[in-house]
C-alpha cells in the first residue's frame, strides 16, 4: 500500500524525523490561510500516489499567500499521472542548499534491508544512479540487529557528514529505518533530503509503501487515520472485489488476486511466476485476456469453484484457461474439481464448454481421470505452458473472440 505523501510524513514525524511545517488543504482558500500562517513563501505539492509530479507540473511555489491560493485553485482538480488531485500538501518553503537521496528498502539479491544513501538527490536521481554509481552507497542492516546508534552514526560518516550534521544525519537515519521497520514498509525513501542554508537536514519529499501483507497487524496506521486501500492505480472493480472474497474463504491457499482487463479470454493462472509467463505468452499469441488470476499454494475446491464461476459468467468470455507450470505445492485434481463444479454450477456442460486446462504436478492422475470424465481436454507437462497458451488463442479466435 502506497502511502501519500502527508501520510510518509506523518510517519516520519512520528519517530523523529525533521519535515517541513506544513499543512493539508483541500480548497485554494484553505491553501491560502495555511500559507499565510507560514509567512507566505510556500511549496504547494499536489497529493498524488505517483512519482514524478514535480515534473508533471504538481509541485509550485507560491512567494505569498494570495498566490498559494491562485496556485492551489489551478492545482485542485487536475490529473497528474492519472491521479485526480484533491488534496495539497502547503508546505513552508525551504532554503536547500543541497539535495540528498535517503533511503531504506529491502535488496533480494543481498537477501537484507538496506540503507540506501545519495549524495546527489532530487528529481533524477534514477538517471544519475544508473550513470553513476559510486554516488550511490548501500548498507546492509541485519534483521536483528536493526539498526543500532553506533551503525547510523558510523553511516554517516563514510557519506561525508560531519560535526553537527553528522549528528542530525545519524538521529535522521534511525528516525528513517524506524519507520520502515516499525511500520512494516517495504520502502521510505526521502527524496529530496533537504540540507537547508541554515544547516538542517530536513525530508522535504518522502515516500513510503506498506507490505500489503502487513496492514491488518498496522493498528497504529488505522490510529493515525490513515486507512488501508488498495491500489491498483484506479478503483477496485465489482469482480475485483468478489475474487478477494473468494480468496478470503479460508486461509488455504492463494486464490484470487484478480486484476481485471478488457479482453474475453477467462484465465487461472499460476505456479511460480507462471502466471505472468502464460499472461505474456497470451498477449503475445494476440490474445486478450478479461483478467488476470492467480492460484497457489494447495487451495481449497470451492475456492477454484467460486472464480471458475465468477470468471464464466462475465458475457463477454468465450473460452477459459486454467494454465499453470509443473507445480508441487497444489493438487492438480482439486483445481480439476473445483474447475468442473464451476461450470456444473454456473449451467455449463463442461463437454462442450471450450476449456484449456494446462497442469501438472501432485495428484496430476487423479486430475486428468478427473477431466476425462467430464470430458474437458487437457494437457500435461509434456505440453509447454506456451503451447497451451497458443492453443487457448486460436481456440478464442474460433469461438468468435477477438
Ligand atoms: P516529486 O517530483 O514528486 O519527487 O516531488 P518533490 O517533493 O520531491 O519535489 C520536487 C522538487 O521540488 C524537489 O526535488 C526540490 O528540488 C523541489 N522542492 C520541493 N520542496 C521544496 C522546497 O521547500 N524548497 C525548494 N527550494 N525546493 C523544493
Ligand atoms: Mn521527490
Amino acid at each position: 500500500m502506497r502511502l501519500y505523501e502527508f501520510e510518509g510524513k506523518k510517519l516520519c514525524a512520528r519517530k523523529g524525523v525533521p519535515i517541513p511545517t506544513g499543512q493539508l488543504a483541500a480548497s485554494p482558500e484553505e491553501a491560502q490561510s495555511i500559507a499565510r500562517q507560514l509567512g507566505g513563501r510556500t511549496v504547494i505539492k499536489a497529493q498524488v500516489l505517483a512519482g514524478g509530479r514535480g515534473k508533471a507540473g504538481g509541485i509550485k511555489i507560491a512567494s505569498d499567500a494570495d498566490e498559494a491560493g491562485r496556485l492551489a485553485a489551478d492545482l485542485l482538480g487536475k490529473v497528474i499521472k492519472g491521479n485526480r488531485v484533491d488534496n495539497l500538501l502547503v508546505e513552508e518553503k525551504l532554503d536547500i542548499s543541497k539535495e540528498y537521496y535517503a533511503g531504506v528498502t529491502y535488496d533480494d539479491v543481498l537477501k537484507s534491508s538496506v540503507l540506501v544513501f545519495g549524495s546527489t538527490g532530487g528529481m533524477d536521481v534514477e538517471e544519475i544512479a544508473l550513470r553513476n554509481s559510486e554516488v550511490i552507497h548501500k548498507f546492509p542492516i541485519d534483521a536483528f540487529m536493526g539498526l543500532q546508534p553506533y551503525r547510523a552514526k558510523e553511516i554517516a560518516k563514510e557519506v561525508g557528514f560531519s560535526g553537527g550534521l553528522l549528528r542530525q544525519a545519524s538521529a535522521l537515519f534511525l528516525g528513517l529505518y524506524q519507520v520502515y521497520d516499525e511500520f512494516d514498509a517495504t520502502l521510505v525513501e526521502m527524496n529530496p533530503l533537504a540540507l537547508t542554508a541554515d544547516e538542517r537536514l530536513v525530508a522535504a519529499d518522502v515516500r513510503v509503501n506498506i507490505d500489503d501483507d502487513a496492514t491488518h497487524r498496522q493498528t497504529l496506521l488505522a490510529e493515525m487515520g490513515i486507512k488501508a486501500r488498495e491500489d491498483k492505480g484506479r478503483p477496485q472493480t465489482e469482480l475485483e472485489r468478489l475474487a478477494e472474497e473468494v480468496d478470503h474463504l479460508d486461509h488455504r491457499g492463494v486464490a484470487g488476486r484478480m486484476v481485471q482487463f478488457d479482453g474475453d479470454i477467462g484465465l487461472i493462472i499460476g505456479g511460480g511466476g507462471a502466471s505472468l509467463t502464460v499472461f505474456d505468452a497470451i498477449l503475445r499469441y494476440g490474445g486478450k485476456p478479461a483478467n488476470y488470476c492467480e492460484i497457489g499454494g494447495n487451495p481449497t475446491v470451492r475456492k477454484v469453484k467460486e472464480l471458475t464461476k465468477l470468471i464464466v459468467r462475465q458475457p463477454q468470455i468465450k473460452c477459459l484457461g486454467v494454465i499453470t507450470n509443473v507445480i508441487s505445492n497444489t493438487r492438480v485434481d482439486l483445481v480439476a474439481r473445483g474447475v468442473i463444479k464451476g461450470l456444473l454450477e454456473s449451467g455449463i456442460d463442461p463437454r462442450t464448454y471450450p476449456v484449456v486446462f494446462r497442469s501438472a504436478g501432485s495428484w496430476e492422475k487423479d486430475g486428468y481421470k478427473i477431466l476425462d470424465k467430464y470430458g474437458v481436454k487437457w494437457f500435461d507437462r509434456t505440453q509447454a505452458m506456451d503451447e497451451a497458451a497458443r492453443y487457448l488463442v486460436a481456440l478464442n479466435r474460433e469461438m468468435g473472440g477477438r
